[in-house]
C-alpha cells in the first residue's frame, strides 16, 4: 500500500479507538500528518505501527506498550499531560496543543503538585 493510503487507513482505524478513550487527533494537521507518515514507515518496515517517538527495545512485551495508539498503557501519564507522548492525540477538549507540555512520567508528581 502506498504511504498516503496507509496514512489515511491508520487515521480511519485510530479515530474510533482514541475517541472511546477521550482523545482526538491533534488539530495541528501538519504534526498529525508528519507523525502518521513516520508510523506508516515503521509499519512498512516492521509490520507494526510502532510509536514514532519512543524507542523500541529487544523486549517484545515492552514493545507492545508502544504500539499506536498506546494510550491505555500510559493512561495516567498522558491524561496528566492531556496529550500522548508524541502529541498525535490530545484530549477532546484541547484546542491549542502548543500550550501542552511533554512531561516525562517520572516528573509527573512534581507537576501535579502545582
Ligand atoms: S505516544 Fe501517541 S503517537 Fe506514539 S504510539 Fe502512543 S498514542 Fe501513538
Amino acid at each position: 500500500m502506498n504511504p498516503e493510503a496507509r496514512k489515511a487507513a491508520l487515521r480511519f482505524l485510530f479515530a474510533p479507538l482514541v475517541d472511546k478513550l477521550g482523545y482526538k487527533f491533534t488539530p495541528v494537521e501538519e504534526d498529525a500528518d508528519f507523525l502518521l507518515e513516520q508510523e506508516a514507515a515503521l509499519e512498512a518496515e516492521t509490520g507494526i505501527p510502532y510509536c514514532p517517538c519512543q524507542a523500541r527495545t529487544k523486549d517484545r512485551a515492552e514493545n507492545m506498550r508502544i504500539v499506536c495508539p498506546c494510550i491505555p498503557f500510559h493512561r495516567r501519564h498522558y491524561d496528566a499531560m492531556k496529550r500522548c507522548w508524541c502529541g498525535l492525540f490530545v484530549h477532546k477538549d484541547v484546542t491549542d496543543p502548543d500550550k501542552l507540555k511533554q512531561i516525562p512520567e517520572n516528573k509527573l508528581d512534581l507537576t501535579d503538585a502545582h
